[in-house]
């Protein structure tokens, strides 16, 4: 394994933005990472202490134009591995790729929803990575891990992942983990979800239940028309998280966006601002005031008319207005700076604070 010097970071991103990582590592095995972390961690006195940030389909970040000044390791650990309605795969990955064998190949139902999203399998449980109405948390048995700090390899149980909504361990208490395998519990006989209203409207009219290959296909039609083709425009996807409030604030919100959607959150997401899941939502449930979520891309598409707007090189995607684009030569203050500006605006019209959902490195 070749640790490289000043490689530039934007090309391993969705988004194509970012500067230089000071040092560089692809690795393709524990034990290549093992070296890459024993270079960061014990190197000469140069290199000694480094940061480390670990890179899988560069999907759901956004890096500084200064780069990153630490070791980058790009995580290519590989395999699928069967063992009837169980599959492992490593973390290096391609998340769709993996989705197609698991549906196409194994005729194996779950997360036929998922298609079409970018980035790795290592990449799932860390974001907890959700689409129409199913979330990786609903598959996943466990999780397998390098401990940067203990530098052992763990296992750890779908419960002790804690996920919540586009969320996990692995974003908090967790972050010193390198995902190294994932195992999926899938179905062969389970039921695809079609409750979300694209998917309803897709087979409309269909009196037959569609096949898992067409539920894919329908999956990958739909997110086509409405996200950015990644092989022609740069961007990291939902760039905020959806708001998640109290009803009670719902209301409030209501009395002057008559119209604003809401759906009842899942008990597991936190609320605006939460920093604790489980001590949030036993405050939720003993005052009888569920959580409700309501899509930020609608607050910024019909509240602050933010859809299809461009600053710069950066705007908000024309179909779909929660997914930030750069169109080439945009850099990471610029993203920064529109995202403040919305931010900003949805604060002043409705009194919510929004998150982005992007990582921000370096
Ligand atoms: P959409 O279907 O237009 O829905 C807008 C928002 O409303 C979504 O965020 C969704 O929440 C919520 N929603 C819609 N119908 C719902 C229902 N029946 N029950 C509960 N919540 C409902 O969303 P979109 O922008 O076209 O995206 C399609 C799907 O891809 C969404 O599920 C979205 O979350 C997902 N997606 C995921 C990622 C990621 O994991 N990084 C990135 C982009 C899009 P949910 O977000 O909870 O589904």
């Amino acid at each position: 394994m070749k640790i490289q010097e000043n490689v530039l970071l934007a090309p391993y991103t969705t988004f194509k933005i970012g500067g230089n990582a000071r040092f560089f590592a692809q690795v393709s095995s524990v034990a290549e990472l093992e070296e890459a972390v024993a270079f960061a961690k014990e190197g000469s006195d140069e290199t000694r202490h480094l940061p480390i940030f670990v890179l899988g389909g560069g999907s759901n970040v956004l890096i500084s134009d200064n780069g990153f000044d630490g070791l980058v390791i790009k995580n290519e650990i590989m395999g699928i591995v069967e063992e009837g309605e169980r599959i492992i795969a490593g973390a290096g990955e391609n998340w769709d790729n993996f989705v197609r064998y698991t549906v196409e190949e194994k005729g194996l139902n779950g997360l036929e929803n998922l298609s079409a999203i970018p980035g790795t399998v290592g990449a799932a449980p860390v974001q907890n990575i959700g689409a129409y109405g199913v979330e990786a948390k609903n598959t996943i048995e466990w999780v397998e891990v390098y401990n940067l700090t203990t530098r052992k390899i763990e296992k750890l149980s779908n419960a002790d992942c804690r996920f919540g909504y586009r969320d996990s361990i692995f974003k908090d208490e967790r972050k010193n983990n390198i995902i190294l395998r994932v195992s999926f519990l899938l179905s062969k006989n389970g039921k695809a979800m079609l409750e979300y209203k694209d998917l309803k409207m897709f087979f409309a009219g269909r009196a037959d239940v569609p096949s898992l290959c067409e539920v894919r296909d329908a999956v990958i039609k739909v997110r086509a028309g409405k996200f950015p083709d990644l092989s022609k425009i740069g961007t990291a996807g939902s760039f905020f998280k959806n708001i998640v409030i109290p009803r009670t604030e719902y209301q409030t919100l209501l009395r002057k966006f008559p119209t604003a959607p809401a759906f009842l959150a899942d008990p597991s997401r936190k609320v605006q601002g939460s920093t604790s899941t489980s001590s949030q939502n036993s405050v939720q449930e003993k005052s009888n005031d569920p959580a409700v979520k309501v899509p930020t891309a609608w607050v910024l598409d019909k509240v602050c008319n933010f859809k299809g707007v461009r600053r710069g090189n950066i705007g908000m995607f024309e179909n779909q207005a929660l997914v930030m684009v750069n169109y080439g030569g945009g850099t990471a203050r610029e993203v920064r700076t529109f995202a403040e500006e919305i931010i900003f605006c949805v604060k002043q019209k409705t009194g919510l604070t929004i998150y982005p959902e992007v990582e921000f490195v370096g």
